[in-house]
């Protein structure tokens, strides 16, 4: 495939129609690696009349189930295959270490499979309509073409989200991937054909939020769209959907609290272990993670000790290119992520907030700032209000449980949250106080394939994953059969 063929319309890859093409930038020096076709309206509008052919007159909605599944079982076991290229790609291009890159490959696999599994298992159910006469099934159907829209930071796992519960449900899609890291979407375009996907089910096009992505969500032949990104984006993508009532589902982004109670650290091993997950929770993919941890809401007899150590590992993070050895953090996406980064964190000095550590970018190419910890944090702050999206961590202190909550709860988003606590009672209250759609109790981050992922509030509509996750992609119909039927008799003539 020449470097440009990056738009994929039934079965065919090709160049954008106005022949626009885009480079695609290394972030760890800002250097291009590779060029993509800039795809416009018409190139959306061909994809959508090709997954739509694809829906209405193709065999996919109609393959068994089983079929479906063991489809998804052969894209897995593809993307094992490819781990280490895909995994690296992945790195180069969204600026990550090459070791997320593969544990990315490895979770998108996982959903695949998670997928297959699910759909066989999930067929609907005979329902008891009272009467021997009468057969009553709810039986699931595809919805039928859908957009599918994703983010920069992770690429892959993001549309896999996606692409995996839509095809297990027998629909067709047109997918179109950020337009700064398109790469391992293309790639996995081709996995899908390699697997024996039929031509038209599965169609790609790479260009701008504005209009490719636009335009799938206000396209009438798109029946579904679902859209992972940021609020901005997300409030637009809902909008644009409502003239053609399309089923629509949002995941957006979040300002996750990480609340740490004295009494999660009663030894040296507990500090460590409360410490070290705090500067997980914030600092991976240098904070670019939807669910970041990046407000540290820590039990103020404990917060000069735990700040302290906080602000002295992050200091000791390794930057680099995430395919050098020992580096720990890669860059940030973008010039665009940087400045923002960098303007967020001068808003909060200029506020009052108190740097502890880094706030700086290091000497050098490419689009690197340094983690950084701002103590003396409130909500008056924009930096303690708005997602950041860059490796900058907020801290704030409480004095009871009741003011741990009422913080840990006053954000606009609602996707993600942690709890600290050596009170297991203490943990499980304050997780079911937290208006949030995954709260982790003496843990951050991990997510598992069976279980939904998703916000309350302004962190979106619908769940990813779990059942819910495949019931996104499903229309639910209630097939009523009279076995014995007889004139109702209600107009008497
Ligand atoms: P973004 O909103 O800028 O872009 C996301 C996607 O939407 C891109 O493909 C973009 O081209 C497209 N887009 C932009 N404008 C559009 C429009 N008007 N109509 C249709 N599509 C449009 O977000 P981003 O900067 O790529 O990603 C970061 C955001 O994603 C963060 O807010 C993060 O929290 C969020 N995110 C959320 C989750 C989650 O699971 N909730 C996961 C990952 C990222």
């Amino acid at each position: 495939m020449s470097a440009q063929l990056t738009i994929h319309v039934a079965g065919e890859w090709r160049k954008a129609v106005s022949g626009a093409t885009r480079e695609i930038l290394d972030p760890a020096d800002a250097t291009p690696f590779a060029v993509v076709a800039e795809g416009g309206a018409e190139d959306t509008d061909a994809a959508i009349a090709a997954a739509r052919k694809a829906f209405d007159e193709g065999e996919w909605p109609r393959t068994p189930v089983a079929e479906r599944a063991a489809l998804l079982r052969r894209v897995a076991a593809l993307l094992e295959r490819d781990r280490e290229e895909l995994g690296r790609l992945e790195a180069r291009d969204a600026g990550k270490t090459v070791e997320e890159g593969r544990v990315d490959v490895d979770c998108v696999a996982d959903a695949f499979r998670y997928f297959a599994d699910l759909v066989v298992n999930e067929n609907g159910r005979v329902v008891d309509a009272g009467s021997p006469d009468i057969h009553s099934v709810v039986v699931h159907e595809p919805v039928g073409v859908c957009g599918l829209i994703t983010p920069w930071n992770y690429p892959l796992l993001q549309a896999s989200w996606k692409i995996a519960p839509a095809l297990a449900a027998g629909n067709t899609f047109v997918v179109k991937p950020s337009e700064i890291t398109p790469l391992s979407t293309v790639a996995l375009i081709r996995l899908l054909s390699e697997a024996g996907l039929p031509d038209g089910v599965a169609n790609l096009v790479t260009g701008p939020g504005d209009p490719v992505g636009a335009r799938l969500a206000e396209h009438p032949d798109v029946d579904l769209v679902s859209f992972t990104g940021g609020l901005a984006s997300g409030t637009k993508v809902m909008r644009a959907a409502a003239d053609s009532v399309k089923k629509v589902a949002l995941e957006l982004g979040g300002k996750n609290p990480n609340v740490v109670f004295a009494d999660a650290c009663t030894d040296d091993e507990s500090f460590d272990t409360a410490v070290d997950q705090a500067l997980n929770a914030a600092f991976i993919h240098s904070g670019q993670v939807c669910s970041a941890g990046s407000r540290l809401i820590v039990e103020e007899s404990l917060r000069e000790r735990f700040v302290a150590e906080l602000a002295r590992r992050a200091e000791l993070i390794r930057l680099g290119r995430g395919s050098d050895d020992g580096v720990e953090c890669g860059p940030l996406v973008s010039s665009q992520q940087l400045a923002k980064t960098e303007e967020y964190v001068a808003s909060a000095l200029a506020e009052g907030a108190v740097l502890r550590a880094g706030g700086k970018r290091p000497d050098g190419p490419g689009y690197f700032y340094r983690p950084t910890v701002l103590d003396r944090c409130d909500r008056t702050m924009r930096v303690v209000r708005e997602e950041v999206f860059g490796p900058v961590l907020t801290v704030e202190t409480f004095r009871t449980e009741d003011e741990a909550v009422a913080l840990a709860n006053d954000t606009e988003y609602g996707l993600a949250g942690g709890v600290w606590s050596g009170d297991a009672g203490r943990a499980r209250r304050i997780a079911a106080r937290l208006r949030h759609g995954t709260v982790w109790i003496n843990d951050f981050h991990p997510y598992l394939p069976q279980a939904e992922w998703g916000g309350f509030g302004k962190s979106g509509i619908g769940r990813e994953l779990g059942p819910a996750g495949l019931a996104e992609y499903r229309e639910t119909k209630h097939i009523y059969q009279n076995l014995a039927p007889r004139p109702v008799r209600w107009f008497a003539g």
